[in-house]
């Protein structure tokens, strides 16, 4: 009997990856989904966190589509990999942080990986790329060199813009009919947003930038604000899921206040206050302020009063913080600093 096809599609949780997907399953392939944890996705996350952005749906987009496709979706952990990609990466940056080219390259292999430790269950790649989208990596000269670095070479077929590519295998083997594929070039959305309409998606992610933070350019200035404060170029899982949140303060080199913007945030910051010196107000309501870095005792006034500033007691005379340093807990009384002695520098 006739084997059916199958292939393995790049899932970010955006529309792209979405219509991809659906333009091959539409063609009687077995389509199932991949999507790489990376620690930088935007997914879920800060929407779920902050009160901003409660008209947001608190969902992870990946899933949904998956859901929306009715196709199993395999969720990789790539965290410590790709740590390199963010790093060292060949081929750059893109506006900020975000090392695209070098991105889609590890993640087609990572899918190619994934295809030969199956045994070739699979057989081919689905992206939803499409040529002059991306300044970095979609475009027409990156399209070719992803697929060759990745060594996916003609086993990645990029359905919304194949028409505008060389065949891939898929379409000289007839698993899949070139005629019926597309050939959307450049960021005019509009064809895909006329594809969504045709196959009935309304509710789809719009991401405003990329599918990750690195694209964010405040998200990278405090990249790179750890990397220059520690003094090497690494980071932990912690590091960049706390980069997400809060407002980043540096009165000095040696140690940061992470101060909650809002009671979700607060909720989320107490998870870390095991790990991190802390400060909450006691008298009146305020934010939790995680100590990051090596601050001092001698310090430790300075960031009571950037905490009391942020609290509703940022008028008062006096606002009292509970401040555990080193496992130990203190009362302070401290006078709220005023806006004008908050350096525009300490803010990251
Ligand atoms: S936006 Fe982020 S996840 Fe998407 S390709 Fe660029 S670096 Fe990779």
């Amino acid at each position: 009997m006739k084997r059916t096809p199958k292939a393995i599609a790049l899932i970010s949780g955006g529309l792209d990856s979405l219509l991809a997907a659906k333009v091959i399953q539409g063609q009687g392939i077995h389509v199932e989904g991949i999507n790489f944890y990376t620690g930088f996705c935007v997914e879920g996350h800060t929407h779920a966190i902050r009160r901003t952005d409660r008209d947001k749906v608190k969902r992870n987009n990946a899933l949904w589509v998956a859901e929306t496709l009715d196709i199993p979706l395999h969720i990789i952990d790539i965290i410590e990999e790709y740590k390199d990609v963010v790093i060292n990466p060949k081929h750059g940056y893109g506006a900020n942080m975000n090392p695209c080219l070098d991105c889609k390259i590890f993640m087609v292999s990572k899918a190619l990986q994934f295809i030969t430790e199956s045994d070739f269950e699979y057989d081919f790649i689905i992206t939803g790329e499409v040529i002059g989208q991306r300044p970095m990596s979609q475009r027409k000269d990156t399209m070719p060199v992803i697929a060759e670095k990745s060594g996916a070479n003609d086993r990645l077929l990029r359905p919304l813009c194949a028409k505008n590519l060389p065949p891939t295998l898929p379409e000289r083997e007839g698993w899949v009919d070139r005629d019926q594929l597309f050939d959307f070039s450049g960021r005019n959305r509009k064809p895909q947003i006329a594809l969504a309409k045709h196959y009935g998606f309304t509710d789809y992610a719009q991401p405003a930038g990329g599918c990750c933070f690195l694209t964010d350019k405040k998200y990278s200035t405090k990249l790179a604000d750890l990397w220059q404060a520690r003094g090497e170029r690494d980071y932990e899982l912690d590091d960049i899921m706390l980069l997400k949140v809060g407002r980043h303060i540096r009165p000095k080199s040696h140690y940061k206040l992470i101060v909650a913007r809002e009671e979700g945030e607060t909720r989320f910051l107490q998870g870390y206050k095991k790990q991190f010196s802390h400060i909450q107000p006691i008298s009146h309501r305020g934010p939790l302020t995680l100590l990051d870095g090596a601050p001092t005792l001698d310090d430790i006034e300075l960031a009571a009063r950037i905490t009391a500033r942020y609290s509703q007691g940022r008028d008062a005379d006096s606002v009292t913080v509970e401040v555990i340093f080193e496992g130990e807990t203190t009362m302070l009384e401290v006078n709220p600093l005023a806006a004008h002695e908050i350096s525009p520098e300490w803010m990251i």
